[in-house]
């Protein structure tokens, strides 16, 4: 017998953003359900890198990306764990003049947000980075970026929302979603219907489908980035590490392991991705250069993920432009863990009131709905951290 539930808020996806959507409406006092196919977190949001930088991110995010910056500073009091977040300072290395000029003017830009950008020379950053390889010319470093564990803390934003009486199905897949005339009505096979005044769309690199079936066709792809972690080794890398341009980046955890990301894997089926043997390899190499203390290290994991890209890079992060009631949040590329804390807010801030103070413009739906539809094949960046 189909179960029949209703709520003010209808979410589908419990990574990150629609797990934090839900624990702050809940603080708004709405009735939320929370609708994942998997387990909450089990997808990007808990498979990443674990990068909680601003730094590198175009000005247009940077608002969105402060007040994140914000919660990140109260995470045991949003999720009740430490989730491992460390501002242990995020250090982008240039590797030519040109590259070390760029994040000069990148600096210079963005002085206005708060992050605090250090440039250091070859020579200032030899003495504070002595295991550094020679490929590093300079460095842009921002003392209050850092890093944290996603498969902790992702699925502690839904556990959070579910103590503050979120309704959180997991294993419950939405394949039907449209609004009747009074409400949205979302159906899970014959087991479950959902009701509800308002409905968020935060199924990440699936959420391209849903959004079409309202008639907000956006031309997303889907990205596999690349990532392997080291045995445990001495511990020696203080830093979050990116590079000018992307191609690599690394930490170290407490346990010694050196997580590293760049290149791009490939997709098993729908839902499912794996690293490429070879993009390893040169991933690895280009590891090496900036970390010989890596040399000989084995690597004991390799794994990639699902997640979406809209052609700009920007993500999707407002209301429908054709139904009022739906709300967007997707298409994070490479930078949307840092930015959950604040998505959720945003999402909540616009249930709640129909506006948010954070500045969202830039990443309306509606940018694509003049253009004509852009192929869905083609190079996609691996994340850029
Ligand atoms: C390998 C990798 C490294 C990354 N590194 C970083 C980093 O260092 N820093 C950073 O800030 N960002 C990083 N990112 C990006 C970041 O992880 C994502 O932007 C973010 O997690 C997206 O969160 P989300 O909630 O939108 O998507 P997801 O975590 O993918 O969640 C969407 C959820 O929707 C569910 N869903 C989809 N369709 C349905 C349906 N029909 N019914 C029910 N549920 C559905 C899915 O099962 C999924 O759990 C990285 C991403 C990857 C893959």
């Amino acid at each position: 017998m189909m179960e029949r539930i209703s709520a003010d808020v209808a979410i589908i996806g419990g990574g990150i953003m629609g797990s934090s959507a839900a624990l702050f409406l809940r603080r708004t006092g709405l009735s939320v359900v929370l609708l994942e196919r998997d387990l909450c977190g089990s997808r990007s949001s808990g498979v990443n890198y674990g990068g909680v930088r601003r730094q590198g991110r175009p000005p247009s995010q940077l608002p969105l990306s402060q007040r994140a910056q914000g919660l990140w500073a109260q995470l045991p009091q949003l999720i009740g764990i430490d989730g491992e977040y460390l501002r242990s300072g995020h250090l982008k290395i240039a590797r030519s003049e040109a590259d070390l000029a760029a994040l000069e003017s990148y600096r210079e830009r963005t002085q206005g947000f708060g992050m605090d950008l250090q440039i250091l020379s070859a020579r200032a950053l030899r003495e504070r980075c002595p295991w550094l390889g020679r490929a590093a010319v300079g460095a842009s470093l921002c003392p209050d970026d850092g890093q944290a564990n996603p498969r902790l803390v992702s699925p502690a934003f839904a556990l959070a929302a579910r103590r503050l009486g979120a309704d959180v199905r997991e294993q419950t897949c939405i394949d039907e979603a449209a609004h009747d005339g009074t409400a949205f009505v979302l159906r899970s096979g014959h087991a479950l219907e959902v009701r509800a005044r308002h409905l968020l769309n935060c199924a990440g690199a699936w959420a391209g489908t849903i959004a079409a079936q309202f008639g907000d066709a956006v031309p997303m792809e889907s990205g596999h980035p690349e990532m392997a972690v080291t045995e445990p080794l001495p511990v020696f890398l203080n830093f979050s590490l990116g590079v000018e341009g992307g191609g690599v980046y690394a930490r170290q955890v407490a346990r010694g392991n050196c997580v590293i990301g760049g290149g791009r894997g490939y997709a098993l089926d729908e839902q499912r991705a794996r690293a490429q043997r070879s993009g390893i390899a040169s991933l690895m190499q280009q590891t090496i250069d900036l970390l010989p203390a890596l040399r000989n290290a084995h690597i004991i994991r390799t794994w990639s993920g699902t997640e979406g890209y809209l052609p700009d890079r920007q993500p999707v992060l407002g209301p429908s432009a054709t139904t009022p009631g739906l709300i967007h949040a997707f298409g994070f590329a490479g930078g949307g863990f840092q930015l959950g804390p604040a998505v959720g807010a945003v999402l909540a801030d616009l249930v709640r009131d129909g506006q948010t103070a954070t500045p969202i413009d830039a990443f309306s739906v509606s940018r694509f709905s003049e253009s004509p539809r852009v192929a869905t094949t083609g190079p996609v960046p691996s994340a850029v951290v």
